[in-house]
């Protein structure tokens, strides 16, 4: 299916269904029928979807693992006119998938670059949760183990508004049990799963009751974290901000890092920080 929708030498990003194959759109169905390569995360994966939109467009692997060594090639050749639509195996390309070393190589030598939104777990996760969806925060993956984890953790629990996080489900019970023993058990928290298939299901209440449900017993298929941001912390009085201030200032702090901390510390707006940070200047 050749059609006016794709541009010359342009790559597009098309999202890809989660789950339900009707939540391709039919832009996406266009686009893949249009452009002269598809480049898949697997195309044995990917295959299949071609065929049951009735498309025999050639199909070319772009994975995490040949990335780097492809992109100068496939830019190389969206320079000379070729399109391209690059997919992942689900939802939205670059989204906690492959793609953003081609995308910045494609920028990089003036190659349009054009989305094709869909599907994607982090916004269907979030708008499915009952928390507020903005702010939000998106985390991707956490990172398994060691330092890093831990420092994904504590940003996690400073966060004072929504995070979204995906997980496998053989580890989603060691998550909610580390926010457990983080201090943030009795934050609202909803796992989404099997989000658009036959047994979506959304489990809410707050992370200790998910992490008791969830304990050794892993779910089936596919999940997403929502979790509740902290509360603010509770107003100080002006008396106990003058303490902290004068306290920072014998310190030896500057005006400007005792702005910052009033900020942290006492959930205080920018302005307000800033007048009691130099309050008792001069
Ligand atoms: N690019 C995809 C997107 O836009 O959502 C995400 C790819 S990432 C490698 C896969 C993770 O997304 C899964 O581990 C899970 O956390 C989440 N995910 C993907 N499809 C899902 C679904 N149908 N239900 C729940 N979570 C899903």
């Amino acid at each position: 299916m050749v059609t006016g929708a794709v541009a010359p030498g342009s790559l597009y990003l098309v999202a890809t269904p989660i789950g339900h194959l009707g939540d391709l759109s039919p832009r996406a169905a266009e686009i893949l029928g249009g452009v002269d390569v598809v480049l898949a995360e697997d195309t044995r994966h990917t295959r299949p979807l071609l065929t049951h939109l009735g498309l025999a467009t050639p199909l070319e692997a772009v994975h995490a693992h040949n990335e780097r060594e492809t992109a100068a090639r496939l830019v190389a050749r969206l320079v000379a006119g070729a399109s391209a639509a690059l997919v992942s195996d689900a939802g939205t390309p670059l989204v906690s998938d492959p793609g953003a070393v081609l995308v910045a190589a494609a920028i990089e030598a003036g190659v349009p670059v054009v989305p094709v939104p869909g599907p994607s777990a982090v916004l269907a996760a979030l708008t499915g949760s009952g928390l507020p969806a903005v702010p939000f925060t998106f985390f991707g993956f956490l990172p398994r183990k060691g330092p890093e984890r831990r420092e994904r953790l504590a940003d996690l629990g400073a966060l004072r508004h929504t995070a979204v996080v995906y997980e496998s489900p053989q580890r989603l019970g060691e998550t909610l049990a580390d926010l457990s023993s983080a201090g943030l058990g009795g934050r609202r928290a909803a796992v989404a799963r099997e989000l658009t298939k036959k047994f979506e299901e959304f489990r809410r209440g707050t992370v200790d009751d998910l992490a008791a449900y969830y304990a050794g017993t892993p779910p089936r298929g596919e999940v997403v974290l929502v979790l509740e941001g902290g509360a603010p912390p509770a107003p100080a009085d002006a008396a106990t901000i003058a303490a902290a201030v004068a306290d920072l200032r014998r310190a030896g702090r500057d005006s400007r890092t005792i702005q910052s901390e009033l900020m942290d510390r006492f959930g205080l707006s920018r302005n307000a920080a800033y007048r009691a940070a130099h309050a008792e200047e001069g």
